[in-house]
């Protein structure tokens, strides 16, 4: 997810060209259409005043152009589905070890706000919630985008049975980061060979220090060397390495893991879905290595509503 170049230029046809790409990958997957959040899931987190402003599609113009689009009606039903995409991905990563929600990774909505192309804030509602009702003790959301996951960070902030991990670009949005559980910084131009450094010197040590129980990954593409919006230099072969390394030290430990997708941009939308659908694969296969079932993974899929 990232900042708005201009009002109204997000690109949503993203979401329905990765389930394309995923369909015609051949890979083996099971899509499943999720019910909508329930509307307390969301104030459990979010400000009231702003989801009854989400809800009734009255979102005030400067809460808007920090989202970078109109919340209308379509939206609002949109984001709610996909907050319960991240729930939906959640329950089958518990019952398959590893499912991925095609959409969301909104970890720049904020309290009273959303931001940066987010509305409403699935990691930290679904994290919320997964503890709420026994579903876990302790979440690890971790933060792959090329952007801070700065609203995910503040949300979450003082909790001690969430912890979040963000790796990404020091010089790119928000200007003005917020605090995670742990922040890694990455230089401009950091490549394969210095992410995987830098992911490796930190997740495994927090898998083992902070012992959590289930994990979200906000899986983001825009690490890509060609990302519109990026600063790094990732190739599609690091950023699968990427995805294989990081549900391999979840999954070894026995726990579950679900993805959202997170940010990815460019002025032909099909690379960037095509980024997203090689990145969920890279994870299930990653992930069958660890199932003792030979089923298929499961994918989290709902269509673009827009
Ligand atoms: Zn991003």
């Amino acid at each position: 997810m990232a900042p708005p170049p201009d009002r109204g230029t997000f690109r949503f046809d993203k979401y329905m060209l990765v389930m394309i790409a995923l369909r015609e990958s051949g890979y083996p997957l099971t899509e499943h259409a999720p019910p909508p959040c329930p509307r307390e899931w969301l104030e459990a987190v979010h400000d009231p005043t702003y989801v009854e402003e989400v809800f009734g599609a009255n979102v005030p113009r400067e809460k808007e152009r920090r989202i970078g689009f109109p919340v209308t009606e379509r939206i609002r039903d949109r984001v709610r589905h996909t907050n319960g995409g991240t729930w939906l991905a959640a329950r089958l990563a518990m019952e398959h070890g590893y499912a991925a929600n095609s959409a969301a990774g909104s970890h720049h909505a904020l309290h009273d706000t959303g931001a940066g192309y987010c509305v409403f804030n699935d990691l930290a509602v679904n994290a919320n919630r997964l503890i709420a009702q026994g579903d876990a003790q302790r979440v690890l959301i971790v933060d792959c985008d090329v952007h801070q996951g700065d609203g995910t960070a503040s949300l979450m902030a003082g909790r001690d049975d969430v912890f979040t991990l963000s790796l990404h670009a020091e010089k790119n949005f928000p200007a003005q980061k917020a605090r995670s559980s742990r922040d890694v910084a990455l230089a401009d131009g950091t490549d394969d060979d210095g992410y995987l450094d830098a992911l490796s010197r930190n997740l495994p040590d927090i898998l083992d220090s902070f012992s959590p129980d289930f994990v979200f990954y906000q899986a983001g593409v825009d690490v890509h060397y060609n990302d519109k919006l990026g600063r790094l230099a990732l190739t599609n072969e690091g950023i699968a390495a990427r995805d294989r390394f990081v549900v391999n030290e979840v999954r070894r430990r026995g726990l579950p893991i679900a993805s959202a997708l997170g940010g990815g941009y460019g002025r032909d939308p099909r690379p960037v879905a095509e980024r997203h659908a090689r990145s969920m694969i890279a994870c299930a296969e990653a992930n069958m290595r660890h199932s003792r079932s030979s089923s298929v993974s499961e994918f989290s899929a709902r269509e673009s509503a827009t």
